[in-house]
């Protein structure tokens, strides 16, 4: 490569090559710890806010002594859904110290908190060569962004020629077969993965591809992604997928979109479409050439002849190899050996393997690579950056591991109804924040209404969001960000949802009684909450095949979703999230035979009582109540 040849050093002199790459090592070492030397105060210093560079919002909120759930409730006003771990931007930090009555002002340190975000050589135009482009591949559910990965994964010519074994990393490169030119594949579709990067401040992507379904069109998940990709800056390109399907209708979908206000180049817009099929393998070669056009408008650029930096894409830890970090390299060169801190951990890299689990010697900009020799698991979207002082190195990472448990316990602090009165009342809560999500508008309506004028001494009670459709992902994050209750009036969370719920620890409860929501409420505030009768999903069955049957009316042949179906349960039926019917099993069969339960990922066939309105794609939800004592 070009930018290599620049570089090569005396091949004769192998000795003073090794003296050159010391002083080189010396020289960074020393560059970073002069940067560290440099330590002042920051915060509010003499009603002053001064600081260093971004800060996350739980940063900031930290320094000027504000609950975070304000500063994100500052922004949510203006439109924006940020959350505690999102960086601010510099404008951002300006105006928020200005709206606090603070004179702001920047001073240029480095510390060893900060050094991951701010650490940056300034780069000699002459230095910087062009890049791959990195592209996540977002879109609605089954419209194709896995087959879609699949395929261009395997349009690779070098991976046939290799003959290696693919490993999952998180992130896959190709090879254009005549120009060389590569892409950079970001392999987790779906938006999970790009908003927790984004909402620990890393921008892994340069490129998002938006994949529509043909025979679809614009979904909710659509919505959702061209949102992400406005929010990031990103520019898009939209593959209506699917072309293959008989009678679909292109033009349909861009009439969709362009209401969306993403309006394809061929009609007067800027963002390109293309129309293909990712399983038919239709015109992957016309998006692959678009990708590497809008890379060029982009002008995407590092210098590869520094140390490595980049962002962390997952990490687990393997029980042979210790921890295993599968990382997106943005500057410089990442080699073996070097001493790496990433987040919170640090360590000597003793093995470096691409997407095809080949050993290499090194990663330039925009290659993903598995990194061995890490001593701890750091946690996807942190950064990393190659230190080679491994005291230094561990200094930081044990600042950064600190910085991380602060933030995390930020996060426990979220809002509960069981916890309410003690939050009010010793924690100084002032707000209590409220989403809604129903099953019509005149429910969300009539439950704002009722919730608006309920008072709760001590707490102003403010419904951010209430809108119609089922509970999603983003309803959670949103909760846990602006420290929310969540309810769900007639609706339910998928079974993935309620895994999210869980995990952030988000408060959601569902109900269909206005009554009951406001009952529950006061008590709560009273610390009176009854013990609860709690409904405990037991599993849930998706409906693949009906048939109508004289007898006892329609069966719907099933496939067990998640967790159990048992004859006994109570069952619910879900149509896009919204409760249409609530009652009991009449039959549960396999094949011909009466069956008690059917587990995960087995078919079975059930007839509700007194219900035969059931449609392909319907949820049928089994649940138990049960009592249970809060605290
Ligand atoms: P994802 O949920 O967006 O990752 O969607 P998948 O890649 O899992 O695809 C969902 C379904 O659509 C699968 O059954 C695929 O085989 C099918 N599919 C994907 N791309 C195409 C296509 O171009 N044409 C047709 N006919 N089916 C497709």
């Amino acid at each position: 490569m070009a930018e290599n040849k620049k570089n090569k050093p005396n091949h004769n002199k192998n000795q003073s090559k090794k003296a050159l790459e010391r002083q080189r090592v010396n020289q960074h070492t020393k560059t970073i710890k002069n940067k560290l030397k440099e330590e002042k105060q920051t915060g509010l210093v003499d009603g002053v806010f001064v600081y260093t560079g971004p800060l996350t919002i739980a940063e900031f909120a930290l320094k000027i002594n504000k609950p975070v759930t304000e500063i994100v409730k500052y922004f949510f006003k203006q439109g924006l859904m940020l959350n505690q771990n999102t960086l601010l931007s510099e404008d951002q930090i300006a105006e928020l110290a200005i709206e606090n009555g603070y004179d702001f002002k920047k001073e240029n340190i480095v510390t060893k908190e900060n050094l991951l975000e701010t650490f940056q050589v300034e780069d000699d135009p002459k230095s910087l060569v062009t890049i791959p482009p990195v592209v996540t591949v977002m879109g609605h559910v089954d419209h194709g962004k896995t087959t879609l990965l699949d395929a261009l994964r395997h349009s690779n010519i070098t991976t046939s020629e290799a003959g290696g074994i693919t490993q999952a990393i998180g992130a896959y490169q190709i090879v254009m077969p005549q120009t060389e030119q590569k892409i950079t594949f970001i392999d987790t579709p779906g938006h999970e993965a790009f908003t927790e990067m984004r909402s620990r401040g890393a921008n892994a992507t340069n490129i998002i591809v938006l994949v529509v379904a043909a025979d679809d069109g614009v979904m909710p998940q659509t919505e959702e992604a061209i949102d992400h990709a406005r929010q990031a800056k990103v520019p898009m390109i939209v593959f209506i997928n699917k072309m293959d399907k008989p009678g679909v209708n292109p033009d349909r979908v861009k009439a969709e979109l362009m209401e969306k206000g993403v309006i394809s180049e061929e009609w007067g817009g800027e963002v390109p479409f293309i129309e293909g099929s990712a399983k038919a393998k239709l015109n992957l070669d016309q998006l692959l050439e678009n990708i590497l056009l809008v890379a060029e408008v982009e002008d995407l650029k590092a210098n590869p002849n520094k140390f490595a930096s980049g962002v962390v894409l997952e990490a687990h830890l393997d029980k042979a190899r210790g921890p295993v970090a599968s990382v997106l390299v943005q500057q410089g060169t990442l080699r073996l050996r070097d001493v790496l801190v990433a987040g919170g951990t640090y360590g000597t890299i003793k093995d470096l393997r691409d997407d095809q689990n080949k050993s290499v010697s090194q990663a330039e900009p925009s290659m993903p690579v598995l990194v061995i020799g890490l001593n701890d698991v750091p946690l996807p979207g942190d950064k990393f950056l190659v230190l080679n002082d491994e005291k230094t190195a561990r200094q930081i990472a044990t600042a950064q591991a600190d910085r991380q448990a602060r933030e995390a316990e930020q996060t426990s602090k979220i809002v509960t109804l069981d916890k309410i009165k003690t939050q009010i009342e010793e924690e100084g809560l002032k707000n209590l924040n409220i989403i809604i999500k129903a099953d019509t508008q005149g429910s969300v309506e009539a439950l704002k209404q009722v919730l608006n004028k309920l008072e709760i001494p001590g707490v102003k009670i403010e419904v951010i969001r209430a809108s119609v459709g089922a509970i999603t992902s983003t309803d959670v994050s949103l909760a846990q960000t602006a420290n929310a209750i969540l309810y769900g009036f007639n609706v339910r969370p998928s079974a993935e949802v309620r895994r999210v719920v869980e995990e952030r620890g988000v408060d959601l409860r569902l109900h269909n009684v206005i009554y009951k929501v406001v009952e529950e409420l006061e008590q709560a505030a009273k610390g009176l909450l009854d013990p609860e009768m709690v409904e405990k999903v037991q599993g849930q069955a998706e409906v693949r095949v009906l048939f109508k049957h004289s007898a006892v009316g329609t069966i719907a042949g099933c496939y067990v979703v998640d967790g159990v179906i048992k004859r006994k349960d109570k069952v619910r039926v879900l149509r896009n999230g919204v409760v249409i019917y609530d009652g009991e099993i009449a039959g549960l069969k396999h094949e011909k035979d009466d069956i008690k339960e059917a587990k995960t990922s087995s078919e079975c066939g059930i007839t509700i009582k007194n219900f035969n309105d059931l449609k392909n794609g319907d949820i049928i939800e089994s649940y138990l109540v049960e009592t249970v004592a809060n605290n």
